[in-house]
């Protein structure tokens, strides 16, 4: 295995700081005109994770190639821009995948084990296995729990939930594909939490920087926020469509509750701050400048260390106790309200129903158990 080309390896990053000891070097390294490719290199890497194509390792042959990953963290981290961060850490996550997943077994529990300090164990091979109980055989490691828990809780699916995994005197049976799939999301991490102290950048990096943040508003257009007419209304829960009807007519103040739900709500379906504020400008009590701080205040709520998405408006349940709730007030129906717990789950099975003309609503009862507020 050459581990040169997996950039969160012991290997990869011994030979990055053999070459520039911190960023500073690393500018000027590349910036010398005989290291150019890698900045060239570097910053396809980052348009490839922009729009979300296949990013290509590079050939390894020389040790230099190591730093093109480097310089594309220091490119993505340049631009400052939490998404491109997040879609880098998608697409090296990929790659690694894509990679790990051809390397033999005994390379692949050296590699995560000296990369990220893992306790593995191998099972032994097929014939070794054939002894062990049948549920067993399929495990050719096992891991720590406690490394096994870096990873697991951020993979959605069941199995990946220890509660449902063999637990032998703290050791988790894994398989191979697993501990591919835990190497890459630790990798994943990696990225997500990195944060570096910049240096000043040379013209040639500063260009890339440009360039690339220059690309990123076609690519991301998708994500940028909703004017009320892109937003679907007629998705909205019963409680909101209220709230949001009262607040617009300018007619009540609305209590500060009900306010904070409304705003978190549509903050949270990525409407316009402007918008939002617009809105909340209708109250008879209306005061600009406390209305901007606390639609601010509400929409800014970091929820990672990456995204500002704001707050969760409150669950059903507390909207119901303090009587904001029109069909537990049974002035409203709707199917749907009695299996979600959240007014944002309503809104995004009702809109996905909608974009797909569903207009049978019984596989809610197929899907989910009726929650227990009515
Ligand atoms: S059940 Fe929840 S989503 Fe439905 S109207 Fe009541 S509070 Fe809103």
């Amino acid at each position: 295995m050459n581990q040169l080309k997996y950039p969160f390896s012991t290997e990869a990053r011994e030979t990055s700081l053999k070459l520039a000891r911190d960023l500073g070097d690393l500018v000027e390294f590349v910036s010398r005109p005989s290291n150019e490719y890698i900045v060239r290199e570097a910053e396809e890497r980052v348009l490839a994770a922009l729009t979300k194509s296949e990013i290509r390792y590079p050939s390894m042959q020389d040790e230099r190639d190591v730093l093109v990953y480097s310089t594309s963290r220091l490119i993505v981290e340049s631009i400052g821009n939490p998404r491109l961060r997040a879609l880098q850490a998608v697409a090296e996550e990929k790659a690694a995948n894509k990679a790990l997943d051809k390397e033999d077994p005994e390379s692949l529990r050296e590699l995560c084990s000296t990369s990220f300090r893992w306790s593995i164990e191998s099972m032994g091979d097929v014939g070794e296995r054939a002894s062990l109980p049948l549920q067993m055989r399929t495990y050719e490691f096992k891991i720590r729990f406690e490394n096994f828990l870096e990873v697991a809780p951020m993979i959605r699916a069941p199995e990946w939930n220890l509660i449902n995994r063999f637990l032998d005197r703290g050791w988790v049976p894994i398989r191979r594909s697993e501990l591919v799939r835990l190497a890459s999301g630790k990798f994943h991490q990696i990225i997500k939490a990195g944060r570096l102290d910049l240096p000043p950048l040379s013209e040639r990096l500063a260009a890339a920087v440009e360039r690339l943040g220059a690309e990123m508003p076609s690519h991301l257009r998708q994500l940028e926020p909703l004017k009320f007419e892109d937003v679907e209304q007629s998705a909205f829960p019963p409680c909101m469509a209220l709230l949001y009807a009262k607040q617009k007519s300018g007619e009540e103040n609305l209590p500060h509750f009900a306010r904070f739900a409304l705003a978190a709500f549509l903050n949270r379906i990525n409407l316009d701050r402007d918008e939002i504020l617009k809105l909340f400008e209708q109250a008879p009590d209306r005061h600009k400048r406390v209305i901007e701080y606390q639609v601010d205040h509400i929409s800014r709520k970091r929820t990672s260390d990456d995204d500002e998405t704001g707050y969760v408006p409150p669950n059903c349940s507390k909207i119901i106790s303090q009587r904001l709730c029109p069909v537990d007030n049974q002035e409203t129906f709707d199917p749907l309200c009695e299996y979600i717990l959240n007014p944002l789950s309503f809104y995004s099975t009702r809109y996905w129903e909608e974009s797909k003309n569903v207009t049978n609503h019984s596989w809610y009862a197929n899907k989910w158990e009726k929650k227990q507020t009515f």
